[in-house]
């Protein structure tokens, strides 16, 4: 029995991950399985990928010790501000690793799917940065709601197919990316956005998005002279900027854990997206996780005001950390998660993405000692949220 909360060689984190991916891509899947780990350890990636996280993405992104929230919480704690990186959040960490690893495959054309437009932004940047043509699949609802990241992504030229199938919501645009990939497995390399999907996908994601708690050792150390935190604290879309605040520590007894997924209005209303709370093991885009789905196994619609966490699925790693009870999970409804975008503007003069209030919102739900080290991650920042944010201001 593998004790370790990291994934094993068969792409399992406990009962939860694995690739069940069609038959036309079954040799695409598994070549990336056997090339990826070699390519993202030698020394020629990792020069190139750090190199680009310092000098184009603006890393080590800081640890800030937000003095106004630690007074209000009664602990120390610390905001690791992935807010402040280039295209405004921890997504550009993925697709800059990904796409070095798909120039390195020899692969030629890139895809990705998108919901809210933050993934296919920060693809359709770096397909810009190296020079390859972009194809991003999003969901025809979302291309209307979203039109200022569709114009972003339009003019880093990339093209954006609007799918109108299903929902036409980020679970139709995956599929059509799936799609798009069964046809062209030899020369396309699939951008995926989080630690889903089949593979070594949530693997790989989670090592790409693995430099945020590498820092986080590092500026403890020299801020608390100690390398580990007593909490780390993230939200749950997917599970990438969660993988990554907490990827070094997952076997460390000594660091709890808090995840904090969107409730929407409420996990018993049904318009939810709190996947752990309210799902049931299925198999998603390729693996075994909790999914939230009807009695006879359809895929329910993710409801929440925030995009970004709008997912029926969730990483297999974290399904993996919540039934093991190695992470404490609250379900944070949206009225909470805007209540503390507020409270953190005020008081840090910070405005975050509405994914990451969620996090925010979770600290009201916990009780700490004054000496307790807290580390909370600032996936992104608040621009692309101001019309909600105001809009709750007037009513
Ligand atoms: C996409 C996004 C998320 C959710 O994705 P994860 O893979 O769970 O991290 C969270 N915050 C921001 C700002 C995002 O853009």
């Amino acid at each position: 029995m593998n004790n370790s909360f990291s994934v094993d060689e068969r792409g399992f984190y406990g009962d939860f991950g694995g690739a069940y991916v069609p038959e036309i891509l079954y040799a695409t899947v598994r070549n990336l399985q056997q090339h990826y780990l070699p390519i993202l350890e030698s020394q020629e990636f990792q020069d190139e990928y750090m190199q680009l996280l310092r000098d184009y993405v603006g890393r080590p992104s800081p640890l800030y010790l937000a003095r106004r929230m630690s007074q209000k919480y009664g602990c120390r704690l610390y905001l690791k501000r992935e807010d402040l990186n280039h295209t405004g959040a921890h997504k550009i960490n993925n697709t800059i690793g990904q796409i070095l690893l798909a120039k390195k495959m020899g692969k030629r054309r890139i895809i990705a799917e998108t919901g809210a437009g933050q993934h296919g932004v920060a693809t359709a940047t770096v397909c810009a940065l190296m020079d390859m043509p972009c194809v991003v699949y999003q969901g025809a609802l979302d291309v209307e709601r979203q039109h200022v990241n569709v114009k972003r992504m339009q003019m880093l030229g990339a093209e954006v197919r609007p799918v109108r199938t299903g929902n036409q919501t980020l679970k139709d645009a995956t599929n059509e990316a799936i799609r798009d990939w069964c046809c062209h497995p030899q020369d396309t390399f699939y951008i995926i956005g989080s630690t889903v999907g089949p593979h070594p996908y949530p693997d790989m994601v989670a090592r790409l998005q693995s430099i945020i708690s590498k820092e986080i050792r590092e500026q403890l150390q020299q801020k608390e002279g100690r390398s580990w935190p007593d909490y780390l604290m993230a939200c749950v879309g997917g599970g990438s900027n969660a993988a990554g605040t907490i990827y070094h520590y997952l076997d460390d007894e000594r660091v709890r854990i808090v995840l904090a997924e969107a409730g929407g209005q409420g996990v018993e209303t049904g318009h939810t997206a709190a996947t752990i709370h309210a799902g049931r093991v299925g198999i998603l885009h390729g693996a075994r996780t909790l999914v939230m789905q009807t009695p006879d196994g359809q895929i329910v619609e993710a409801e929440s005001l925030s995009a970004g966490l709008d997912y029926p699925g969730i990483g297999p790693m974290h399904a993996n950390l919540a039934v093991r009870r190695r992470a404490t999970v609250f379900s944070i409804n949206d009225d909470e998660a805007l209540q503390a975008a507020f409270e953190m503007t005020r008081l840090e003069g910070i405005i975050p993405a509405l994914e990451s209030a969620h996090a925010v919102a979770a600290l009201r739900k916990m009780t700490f000692r004054a000496d307790d080290v807290v580390v909370l991650t600032v996936s992104g920042r608040g621009d692309k949220d101001l019309d909600t944010y105001l809009e709750r201001l007037k009513g």
